[in-house]
């Protein structure tokens, strides 16, 4: 079946302060990469709609990042824009719009920029009208896994809600947040109306359908022939084929970060 390349970014700025941060630079040329080896740039959703049909591109990119931070508008969109890509971007509702730091960053920093902030909900709406597609991470960032059924729909559901309502549009892209999920919240995601999830393996093997989508994690230490390396489709095979997890033991810890 005919995939495509799923990324994912959390943040991109050059203050070197964070490892979940690409640099300005690396992601430039990250792009470029991209771009020169003839990559289509779809949203999620678009891809969930041609997932294994004919018409979708021959190699079919798609950017994701996680959270909502403000950085990826005032770095990583102007890029985008610049290569003609488009992105996916999953918003932690809560605290978009808000000077709020997110849960995972509190006391992280001494001083706090304007870049580790969330998205204001202007700068949601112009990157919307470029083109960029807006997925749920849930309205708290809590761990899917250990909510009770009632608290687990209630993310799930309030978040797509809110978000149809902030962008007049259906939501339907949905991103677990620190990659916490089982099969009970799969299924709520599912029907929660979602059409699509994603998740960024670790060490462990993860099964692959529609709720579980797998991404490749670029950060900050991804050297450029790392960054090559992890976006190549034979280290995806190798991934999926389960030989990498059985070789685990000798193979350098760098090389098996997704
Ligand atoms: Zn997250």
């Amino acid at each position: 079946m005919r995939k495509g390349l799923i990324i994912a970014y959390h943040r991109v700025n050059s203050s070197g302060k964070d490892p979940m941060a690409v640099s300005v630079e690396n992601f430039r040329s990250q792009m470029r990469y991209f771009y020169d080896k003839g990559y289509t740039s779809i949203t999620l959703e678009d891809y969930s709609i041609r997932m294994g049909q004919s018409d979708l591109p021959r190699k079919s990119l798609i950017v994701t990042f996680d959270d909502g931070y403000r950085d990826n508008y005032l770095f990583a969109f102007p890029i985008l824009k610049q290569y003609g890509f488009s992105a996916t971007i999953f918003l932690t509702v809560n605290y978009i719009g808000t000077d709020n730091t997110f849960s995972m960053d509190k006391n992280k920093w001494d001083k706090v920029a304007d870049e580790d902030l969330p998205l204001t909900w202007e700068q949601v709406f112009e990157m919307k009208k470029y083109g960029v597609e807006f997925g749920s991470h849930t309205c708290a960032h809590w761990h899917l896994d250990e909510l009770p059924e009632e608290e687990l729909t209630k993310e799930l559901v309030d978040s797509k809600r809110r978000l149809e309502k902030m962008l007049q549009s259906k939501v339907t892209s949905f991103c677990y947040p620190s990659g916490r999920f089982n099969q009970k919240v799969k299924e709520a995601v599912y029907k929660a109306g979602y059409l699509a999830a994603v998740v960024t393996p670790s060490h462990r093997q993860v099964g692959e359908d529609i709720y579980s989508l797998k991404r490749i994690g670029i950060y900050s230490n991804d050297t450029r022939w790392r960054f090559r390396l992890k976006t190549s489709p034979y280290f995806a095979a190798f991934r999926d084929s389960g030989l990498l997890y059985r070789l685990k033991n000798y193979i350098p810890r760098a090389i098996l970060q997704p």
